[in-house]
Parts: structure tokens; sequence; C-alpha cells
């Protein structure tokens, strides 16, 4: 039996205009520590007429707001313009637990959660006891999952583990304790949602990593993971890049500017 094939689409739901370089590259040359790169915020939709996935459910409208950045719409919002109705979604992927990627997962009532144990231990750890650290997460986002689990809706996944017919997701690690990425068969080959395991084409073009770091060599290493589960470079969809918007056609008549569909080649180099 061939592997099933997906149509995958970037949904934008917020942004970050003013960010400079230094806040998105640990590394910086003096001259361009404050070029301007700015950040977007992004939901992933795969789907077939089998099956929905939703790749990451964005962040709360006020957490957004409150860290500073600028709220498009509701990820859910977002996804219903799609044709997505966030209550038949199969299953949802959380890349991993910081604000931006698992806030709103009870806006999909019926999925079933995927996520590395290596993650939810984390989360779940003393680590949480320090505000240094606790500073990227939601607890309700945490307690969310927990409950979900008490009614066995979530799957904790190690290292690497495929979750429907030519969907996988693999661990990675360096950004968050349990890191994910998600492979995916669409009509133009392998398809990577690196999601933060890089941020910005950028950060692994140029092997400099996104400052929020928990593990330095694996975020390095993740790089190089995800390059060897795409088809091409062009196949891996890094988390956060304004360039993806400029780079995949938009999916044709909805949510102008803000979806594009990532099982279609590049539009722009
Ligand atoms: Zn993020």
């Amino acid at each position: 039996m061939g592997e099933d094939v997906y149509e995958v689409q970037a949904v934008r739901y917020a942004t970050s205009p003013d960010r400079k370089r230094f806040h998105n590259c640990l590394h910086c040359a003096p001259g361009d520590v404050h070029d301007a790169m700015p950040m977007d915020f992004y939901v992933w939709v795969i789907r077939n007429a089998q099956r929905t996935i939703v790749v990451d459910t964005g962040s709360r409208d006020w957490k957004c707001v409150q860290r500073g950045h600028e709220y498009i719409r509701s990820p859910i919002e977002g996804l219903d313009a799609l044709g997505v109705a966030p209550n038949r979604v199969d299953d949802v992927v959380l890349t991993h637990m910081h604000w931006d990627h698992a806030g709103n997962i009870d806006g999909f009532a019926n999925a079933h959660i995927h996520l590395q144990q290596a993650e939810m231990r984390n989360v779940t750890s003393q680590d949480m006891a320090d505000p240094a650290i606790n500073t990227f997460f939601l607890v309700d986002d945490v307690c969310t999952v927990v409950q979900r689990l008490f009614e066995g809706r979530v799957t904790f996944h190690e290292r690497s583990r495929e979750i429907a017919s030519g969907i996988s997701v693999h661990e990675v690690g360096g950004h968050s304790a349990g890191m994910q990425i998600v492979r995916v068969n669409t009509a133009r080959g392998w398809v990577v949602l690196a999601s933060d395991a890089t941020h910005f084409y950028a950060n692994y073009r140029e092997r400099n990593p996104f400052p929020v770091l928990y593990n330095f060599q694996d975020t390095v290493k993740g790089w190089d993971r995800c390059l060897e589960l795409a088809d091409s470079p062009d196949h891996v969809i890094p988390g956060h890049d304004p360039l993806v918007l400029r780079r995949y056609p938009a999916v044709s008549g909805a949510l102008e500017g803000d979806a594009v569909r990532l099982d279609a080649d590049p539009i722009e180099p």
C-alpha cells in the first residue's frame, strides 16, 4: 500500500514586525545586531479526504499581546476560514509546549494529542518552579494536556513514530526538551514542518540558533535531522519566518496574505 498524500497549509495568526536580528539569532556581528528581522507566528494543517491533522494550536490573544506581539486572529478562526472545523480535527500534534504553540487546545474538542514524552516530563519537572524557565510556558496549557491524558486522548511519543500513513513525528530536542518535527508526504515529496527546530531559514542556513535554547548541540543536530528527513532544503518549513508567506502560493480565496500551500512548489527562491 502506498503512502497517503496530503495537502499542507501554513496559517499565520500573529506577527512581530519590530524584532531585530539579535532577537532571533544568537550570533550577531556588531554591525547587524539591529537589522530588522520581523517574526510571524503560525499553525499548520495537514489534510486529505480521510483525515485532518493540525500541527500546533498557537497562542491565546492575551498572552500574545502580553509578550509584545500583534495578534491577527485566533488560529481557530483562521482554520475555520480555511474550511477546517476545529471539532472535526482528528489529531493535534504539539511540536512543543511553548506558549505560542500549545494554547487553544480546548478548541479542538475531539482531537487526540501527540507530544513527546521528554517534553511532558520537562514541563512537569522542577524546572517549572523557576520563572526564568517557566516564562516560555503557560500552566493552563500543561493542565489541559494532563486533563486530556486522563481521558485517554494523549499519546506521548519517544523519538520517531508514524502517526498516520504518510505522517510521522521525530524528536529533535534543542529548542525545548522534547521538541519534535513533523514529516509529511505531499504531491511534491516529503515536507518537514520544522516548527521551532529552526525559527527562520537563517537559523539553519547560517547555523546560527535562535537564542532560546534548551540544548545547543541538539539544536544544531536538529537542523541536520530536518534536512535528512526532507526531500530537499526547499522542503523544510521554518516555524516563524515571514518568508514562508512570500515563498509559497496563497491558499485561494481565504485569509489573504495569511495562508499558503506548502504542498506546492515554492514560487520564490
Ligand atoms: Zn515558537
